[in-house]
């Protein structure tokens, strides 16, 4: 299967987007079903679409279509919400069921709203280093909480092997899969973890906003009882009742009305989805990380490189360290038509997607970096405003 399909995006021309680690670019299948969401459902529809056209089912029809990508079975996986909040009720139900005790372990390479909802939720909040999870897992640990790829360095943590050992010890696993899912071959039912969790408007495409996604492990959700509840997660929502009543299985993680629109844009761009083979995508994603360190290597060796050097330990990102790194993101994205992301204090981050870049524009990335290093060209004082989104 050829993978490179750069016809599938709306994507404007001469420029090279390196960001689908952080929004995903807007492929013409998400447009397309906006438009038709929007004039034929909702316009022609009015509030009947909720039945004509089954809207009221998108956020389950949602997680089906996309639970093939993380490697969970049939009626599985929920999409709704926002991260943040889906952070929460995993937290949430897997302290309800941890038997060690409602201790949390993280890691320093943990998103931050992970780790701001964990020190909410939790008695106590452990912080290691990333390599010092194995030697942390221990009786005292209730729940461990990852997040499977660094979002600055793109280092995968072994998934299987963390769970295993978490679960020899009574510790309850969730794992967040925002920087693995659609560009890392995940198998979250192998590795038997009890919660997932991540986002579909990074490499899957879904628009910025785009709905989060929940798994819970098969034979645990029937006894889950979620607190953050609404009435979209009632067992008979239409019967306005005075009390709650969970939902029938994955349903109960449902809180309010679903945004269509948004969901409408995340089934239009999982149309390129249906069919992907994980373990291609991931092996090529990786080659153009590869592709891309062997060029800095020659051409920028003052860069130095903060992700893996070896392939298989890397997501689908990479990062260089360089004190100027802000303004000489702004040099790229203001006067070279090439986007890439800077993350504080001074990491230079590029996503890398099989979809849609090439080799090619990776050779004129790493010519332009060469270049502006060599004329300090990114010292101009404009570069060194800082936008209020990095
Ligand atoms: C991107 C990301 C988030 C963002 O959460 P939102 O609620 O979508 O803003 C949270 N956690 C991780 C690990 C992420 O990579």
């Amino acid at each position: 299967m050829n993978l490179y399909m750069p016809a599938a995006f709306d994507l404007p021309s001469g420029l090279s987007y390196f960001n689908g680690n952080s929004l995903g670019p807007l492929t013409k299948r998400a447009k397309a079903r906006v438009g038709e969401v929007t004039a034929q459902e909702w316009g022609a529809h009015l509030i009947r679409a909720w039945n004509t056209c089954d809207w009221m089912s998108m956020p389950a029809r949602l997680g089906d279509r996309l639970a093939h990508l993380i490697g969970a079975g049939e009626s599985t996986v929920m999409v709704g919400d926002t991260l943040t909040l889906k952070v929460y009720q995993a937290l949430d139900a897997a302290l309800a069921i941890a038997p060690n005790g409602r201790t949390v372990l993280s890691d320093t390479g943990n998103f931050p709203t992970d780790l701001y909802a964990a020190k909410q939720v939790a008695d106590a909040l452990i912080l290691v280093e990333p390599e010092a999870i194995m030697d942390r897992l221990s009786k005292d640990i209730g729940v461990l909480l990852l997040t499977h790829v660094d979002y600055r360095t793109a280092r995968v943590h072994d998934m299987k092997q963390i769970t295993r050992a978490a679960q020899d010890r009574g510790i309850i696993c969730i794992w967040d899969l925002a920087h693995s899912a659609g560009t890392l071959s995940l198998d979250i039912d192998q590795s038997r973890a009890e919660f997932a969790i991540g986002c579909t408007y990074k490499y899957l495409n879904g628009g910025p906003g785009a709905p989060a996604f929940i798994y819970a492990r098969p034979d645990l959700i029937a006894d889950i009882n979620p607190r953050l509840v609404g009435w979209m997660g009632h067992a008979t929502p239409f019967d306005f009742d005075l009390s709650y009543a969970c939902g029938q299985g994955r349903e109960r993680w449902r809180i309010g009305t679903p945004p269509v629109l948004q969901m409408a844009a995340l089934d239009g761009a999982l149309d390129l989805w249906d069919q992907m083979d994980l373990d291609q995508l991931e092996t090529e994603a990786r080659a153009l990380g590869d592709h891309f360190i062997a060029g800095m290597d020659a051409l920028c060796p003052g860069l130095s490189l903060v992700s893996p050097r070896l392939s298989q330990a890397r997501g689908g990102h990479v990062s260089y360290a360089f004190d100027q790194g802000y303004a000489l993101m702004q040099a790229l994205i203001q006067d070279h038509q090439i986007i890439g992301d800077f993350r504080a204090p001074d990491r230079l981050r590029f996503g890398f997607s099989p979809l849609y870049n090439s080799k090619k524009q990776i050779d004129h990335l790493v010519e332009t970096i060469a270049s502006l290093l060599k004329t300090k060209a990114y010292e101009k004082p404009e570069y060194a405003l800082k936008s209020r989104v990095t």
